[in-house]
């Protein structure tokens, strides 16, 4: 019922998808992200696959499509700096509008020339869910603000006498204070 064909693994070509309402289609699909979509700690990089799982329902007005999406994130430790990936999965709902339908908000998702578009759908469902301060795992025990050394590595780290050469310093600059 739907061509898979439509250009681009975001497009389902919806114009044998029928319009009585309570018609459902489900849909597997793969397709790749067409650039990076996340920031530089965490990402779904550029050709990440993407497995998409999709019921199409035909709703009054539209199309109502719901999914999930799987990939895998590239991410870098906010506390340690560890580089990482991690497989994911986000959900997303959007109904898409008819050709020819008024729609109270004009920023409604449309179906396009018997199109339905998912890639922004798709692409702001994973990007909405990354996490602000990506972390290798949730105890990280971060670097050592002493030398960088990981913690996660050595759990028993420590300066001993050396985390006390701060304190030198200071008592180096006190005497010559009170000299003037
Ligand atoms: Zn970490
Ligand atoms: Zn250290």
């Amino acid at each position: 019922m739907i061509d898979l064909q439509a250009g681009g693994a975001f497009r389902l070509l919806v114009y044998k998808f029928s319009r009585q309402p309570g018609s459902t289609k489900h849909i597997d699909r793969d397709a790749l992200a067409p650039e990076d979509w996340g920031q530089e700690l965490i990402k779904l990089p550029r050709g990440g696959l993407i497995v998409l799982d999709l019921t199409l329902e035909a709703v009054g007005e539209g199309i109502l499509v719901t999914g999930t999406a799987d990939c895998t994130l590239e991410g870098q430790c906010a506390r340690c700096l560890t580089p990482f990936e991690r497989p994911t999965e986000v959900t997303f709902q959007e109904l898409f509008v008819y050709e020819g339908h008024a729609a109270d908000d004009e920023d409604v998702s449309r179906v396009v020339a018997e199109i339905i578009d998912l890639e922004p759908v798709v692409r702001d469902a994973i990007v909405l869910d990354l996490p602000l301060a990506p972390l290798c795992e949730e105890n990280c025990a971060g670097l050592c603000a002493e030398c960088g050394a990981n913690l996660n590595e050595e759990p028993d780290h420590s300066h001993g006498e050396k985390a006390d050469a701060r304190w030198a310093g200071l008592s180096d600059w006190v005497p010559s204070q009170s000299g003037e």
